[in-house]
């Protein structure tokens, strides 16, 4: 009996800590999606675009914070919760930033991982895909993306984001490229 008392503690620990680790992010369904814009307009981290492929706007989950903005502006229900086991969280301790910016061929990132001491920078394009990564064991340094993905081809023009991470922690900034 004792037993199966301790089990179940651990076992609600567990659930506990696996929902606190989880976060709600939002989708938006093309299918009643009308391309009004409203969301677009009204969100405060630029992780709303529009998506050619769909042709209706998408947000892109790495800038997503479940503000819940878009859904109270969305007068056509088409903007759903989902729950994303994602647990990083913006930690405006941690320091990124790149020149030149906007960038043709070469930039040089800069980061300060306040108290972390390994981590990644990563590179992605608007829809959230990874473009390149770059491990990192030093407090702070700098690293150089030559504007080609992990393929070794060229990137093409637009808009592109990079996001410092250590532990559960990152920081995202956008950068352009141009040709
Ligand atoms: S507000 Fe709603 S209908 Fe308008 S673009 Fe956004 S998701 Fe689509
Ligand atoms: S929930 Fe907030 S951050 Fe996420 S897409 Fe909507 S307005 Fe933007």
């Amino acid at each position: 009996m004792k037993k199966k008392i301790i089990y179940a503690i651990i076992l609600l620990f567990v659930m506990a800590v696996t929902l606190y680790a989880a976060r709600v992010i939002y989708q938006i369904d093309p299918d009643q999606c009308n391309g009004c814009g409203e969301c677009f307009v009204q969100c405060p981290n630029d992780a709303i675009y529009y998506d050619y492929e769909v042709w209706t706007y998408q947000i892109n989950p790495e800038l997503c914070d479940g503000c819940g903005d878009c859904v109270d502006t969305c007068n056509h229900n088409a903007i759903h919760e989902v729950v994303s086991n994602g647990s990083e969280e913006i930690d405006p301790n941690l320091k990124i930033s790149c020149f030149p910016n906007p960038l043709s061929s070469n930039t040089t990132i800069s980061y300060d991982m306040h108290n972390g001491q390994k981590g990644e920078i990563v590179i992605f394009n608007i829809k959230g895909r990874k473009i390149r990564s770059f491990p990192i064991e030093s407090r702070t340094g700098q690293v150089s993306w030559d504007g080609k993905d992990r393929a070794g081809n060229e990137v093409a023009e637009g808009i592109y984001f990079y996001k410092l991470k250590t532990g559960n922690r990152k920081v995202i900034k956008r950068l352009t490229v141009i040709k």
